[in-house]
């Protein structure tokens, strides 16, 4: 193996394992990011604040809009306690967001630690799709493709392949959902970046392949643009092995 691909997956082992010794099973979602990002998927740019003053200075940085996101290894599904605040365009509304969050999670989980708060860029509106990795009992790793939204939940519109998965296999994964229209473009849509989408799920496939310790994986949602997309949320199980 070269001597890069070597080190990007002892990096990535390093954010596991360390996770691991502290008994968390479910990667913060800072760590997931920067773990998909060994792995060559784009996500967004970010820092963990921990105190109002912070934050600001990190928005000012990263730039405005920004976006305010509950780090808690006590919480998972961030929308449910308040803890995610999109679009703030100014320090004023950094400092309120932040003191919300916080004061959101404090009242619906009080028990929750926090370990501070992630400022992140707001990445443009644009197509949402769901991206994920698993590992079937009998099949060993997989990956899954869908579109956002009600697609997933309603429809269940979602595709899935055995990994490793190679690069004809990931655009057949797209094609084959029912929505799949909506990201080759009609009417007055523009097409998506299809190919940067299929080298997301081979990149998905790579780390269920190489990462044992990886249960699941869930980027939800990737937003997908004409050219390029992000990952704006990143969900990691992880287990001992
Ligand atoms: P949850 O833990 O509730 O799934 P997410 O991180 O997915 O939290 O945030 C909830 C929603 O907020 C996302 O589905 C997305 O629509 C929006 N969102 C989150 N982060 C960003 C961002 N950086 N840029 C734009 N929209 C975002
Ligand atoms: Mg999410």
């Amino acid at each position: 193996m070269d001597k890069l691909l070597t080190n990007n997956i002892n990096a990535a082992h390093t954010i596991v394992q360390k996770a691991l010794l502290q008994k968390r099973f479910e990667l913060l979602e800072p760590e997931a990011k920067e773990l998909i990002e060994i792995f060559g998927i784009p996500t967004t740019r970010r820092t963990v604040a921990v105190s109002p003053a912070d934050a600001v200075k990190a928005a000012t940085a990263i730039g405005y809009p920004v976006v305010l996101k509950i780090v808690s290894p006590d919480v998972s599904h961030k929308t449910d306690v308040g803890g995610v605040k999109v679009g703030i365009n100014s320090d004023e509304g950094v400092r309120v967001a932040y003191e919300e969050i916080i004061g959101n999670v404090k009242k619906r989980q009080p028990d929750a630690r926090i370990n501070g708060i992630l400022v992140e860029e707001m990445a443009k509106a644009s197509t949402e799709v769901i991206v994920g990795g698993l590992r079937d009992p009998q099949f060993g790793p997989a990956v899954m493709f869908g579109l956002g939204g009600i697609f997933v939940e309603v429809f269940k519109d979602v595709s899935f392949r055995i990994a490793p998965i190679e690069e004809h296999e990931a655009l057949d994964m797209i094609n084959e959902v029912k929505g799949a229209k909506i990201l080759k473009g009609f009417r007055n849509t523009e097409a998506l970046d299809i190919s940067t989408l299929a080298q997301t799920i081979m990149h998905v496939s790579d780390m269920m392949v190489s990462i044992e310790e990886i249960k699941e994986i869930d980027l939800n949602p990737v937003i997908v643009y004409p050219q390029g997309l992000k990952s704006v949320d990143a969900r990691v199980i992880i287990r001992r092995l």
